[in-house]
C-alpha cells in the first residue's frame, strides 16, 4: 500500500532535532522564571477575525500565509499564525490586563503558508513573552536583557541585535505622506506588491523582501527623523539601558517587522549563518493592540522565538550533542536476572534522579548488550549474571576508562555509584 507522508512544510522533530528542540525551550523556561513570568497556555485555532483584526489586513501573514477554514458549524477559524493576537485575547477575556500587570510566556506550533526551506516551514514553533500593563522603557529593556541571557545559557555567538522605533501612531502618519511621496517618485522601480502597498499600507515596501528594491528602501526617508518627541525620548532611554547592560545593539531604521500592531520600540536578533531566515527573534511594543481586539487600553510589549531556527544555528555550532548519552547500561544476562535487576534499576531511580540509567529489555547474549551498552554513551555498565544474583552482587563496569571493574553487593551498589559519579 502506499505510504502516507507528512504534509509539506510540516516536520517531524527527532533524534537530535529533538534534544536541541528540548534544550532550547527548557532553558527558555527556566530563563523566563528567573525574570519572575509566568506560563500560559493557548489553544491553536482562534477564530479568523482575531487575526485580522490584530495582525493587519495588508500584511504578507492575513494577505496569503493563514490556514483557514470553515468549521461544521461554518464559522470561520485560522490555525493560529502568531501567538500574539491569542494572547492579548485571552489576557482580556480572562481580566487578566485590568488594572495589573502581566508577564506572560508560552510556547507551541504556529502556522503559516509559505515557501518551505531551510529555516522557514508551514508549521513551526515559538516560544513567546508578552508584558502587559507596562508603558514604561524599563519593560521594553528588560525583555531584551532576558533575551540576551537565553543566548548565554545556549552557548549561541554572533548574534546582532538591531532597533528601531515606529513612534507614535501620529507620527507614524505624517511619516507615511512623506514616503508615499519618496515612492510616488520611484514608481517605476516598485514591484506588483510594494505597488499595492504603497496605497494600502505603504510603510510595509520597507520590509520587502525583493533584492532589487534594496537600494530603494536603503534611500527612503527615515521614520526614525520624524519620530514624536515623547517616542524619541523612550527610544534613547532604551538605548541607555542597552548601553549600562553591556548589550551591543545597531540601530536598523528600516526595521519595520511584518505585523501591524507594533509601536515604538521594534527589535530583532539576527544572525548570518541561516542564510535568508537569519532572524531568530523578533518583538516589540504595541500598546495599541488590547483596545483594538476590544479591552481596555492597555499597554503591552513582547517578542517571539523561532525554536527551528535557534535549533539550527545549535546543531551548526556543534552545541547539541547526537543523542542524548545514558549514565549507566544494565547488562542482563541469565535465567534468573529479570526480577533483581527490574528492582535494582528501580530502587537506583529512587537513589539518583538526575541519572539516566537504561536497562536492557529484550534479553540478548553478554555481547550483544555490551555493544549497546557501548553506544548508549553510558559511563558505567552494570552486569548481572545468574552467578551475581546467587551472591546478591553486581558488577560495576567502567565503560569510559580503564579503571578495573568492582564486584559490589546489592546494598552497597548506592553508596558505591554515589562514590564513582562523584569522581567524574
Ligand atoms: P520572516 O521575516 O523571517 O518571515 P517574520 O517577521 O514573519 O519572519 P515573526 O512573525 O516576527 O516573523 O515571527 C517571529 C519569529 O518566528 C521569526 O523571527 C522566526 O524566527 C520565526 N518564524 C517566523 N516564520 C517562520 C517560519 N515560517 N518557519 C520557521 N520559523 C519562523
Ligand atoms: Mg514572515
Amino acid at each position: 500500500m502506499a505510504q502516507i507522508s507528512a504534509i509539506r512544510g510540516m516536520n517531524d522533530i527527532h533524534g537530535q532535532q529533538a534534544i536541541a528542540f528540548d534544550f532550547v525551550t527548557e532553558t527558555a523556561q527556566a530563563v523566563l522564571q528567573q525574570y519572575g513570568f509566568q506560563s500560559i497556555r493557548l489553544p491553536i485555532v482562534e477564530k479568523t477575525e482575531l487575526f485580522c483584526r490584530s495582525i493587519g489586513e495588508v500584511t504578507d501573514i492575513v494577505e496569503k500565509e493563514m490556514y483557514t477554514f470553515n468549521d461544521r458549524n461554518n464559522d470561520s477559524l485560522t490555525l493560529r499564525p502568531e501567538g500574539t493576537a491569542g494572547c492579548v485575547r485571552a489576557v482580556i477575556e480572562n481580566g487578566l490586563a485590568h488594572n495589573q500587570i502581566q508577564k506572560l510566556f508560552y510556547m507551541g506550533p504556529m502556522f503559516r503558508y509559505e515557501r518551505p526551506q531551510k529555516g522557514r516551514y508551514r508549521q513551526f514553533n515559538q516560544f513567546g513573552v508578552e508584558v502587559f500593563g507596562l508603558a514604561s522603557v524599563d519593560a521594553d529593556a528588560e525583555l531584551i536583557a532576558l533575551s540576551a541571557r537565553l543566548w548565554e545559557k545556549l552557548g549561541l555567538e554572533n548574534l546582532e541585535l538591531q532597533i528601531n522605533s515606529l513612534g507614535s501612531q501620529e507620527s507614524r502618519a505624517a511619516y507615511r505622506d512623506i514616503l508615499v511621496a519618496y515612492f510616488e517618485a520611484h514608481r517605476a522601480e516598485l514591484d506588483e506588491d510594494s505597488l499595492r502597498r504603497l496605497t494600502t499600507n505603504p510603510l510595509r515596501i520597507l520590509d520587502t523582501k525583493n533584492p532589487d528594491l534594496k537600494t530603494l528602501v536603503a534611500n527612503a526617508p527615515k521614520l526614525l527623523e520624524h519620530l514624536d518627541a515623547e517616542s524619541i525620548e523612550h527610544f534613547e532611554h532604551l538605548k541607555n539601558h542597552l548601553e549600562d547592560l553591556g548589550i551591543d545593539y545597531v540601530v536598523n531604521p528600516n526595521l519595520v517587522r511584518g505585523l501591524d500592531y507594533y509601536n515604538r520600540t521594534v527589535f530583532e536578533w539576527v544572525t548570518t549563518e541561516l542564510g535568508a531566515q537569519g532572524t531568530v527573534c523578533a518583538g516589540g511594543r504595541y500598546d495599541g493592540l488590547v483596545e483594538q481586539i476590544g479591552g481596555k487600553p492597555t499597554p503591552a510589549v513582547g517578542f517571539a522565538m523561532g525554536i527551528e531556527r535557534l535549533m539550527a544555528l545549535l546543531i551548526d555550532q556543534g552545541v547539541v550533542p547526537e543523542t542524548s548519552a545514558q549514565d549507566i547500561y544494565m547488562v542482563l544476562v541469565g535465567e534468573q536476572v529479570q526480577r533483581p535487576g527490574m528492582v535494582l534499576a528501580e530502587s537506583l531511580r529512587d537513589a539518583f534522579p538526575e541519572l539516566r540509567i537504561q536497562m536492557n529489555c529484550g534479553g540478548g547474549s553478554f555481547k550483544s548488550q555490551f555493544k549497546k551498552a557501548d553506544k548508549s554513551g553510558a559511563s558505567f555498565a552494570l552486569v548481572l549474571g545468574d552467578d551475581e544474583v546467587t551472591q546478591q552482587t553486581i558488577v560495576v563496569k567502567p565503560l569510559r576508562t580503564d579503571q578495573a571493574q568492582k564486584v559490589v553487593a546489592w546494598d552497597a551498589l548506592v553508596e558505591t555509584l554515589a562514590q564513582e559519579f562523584s569522581e567524574i
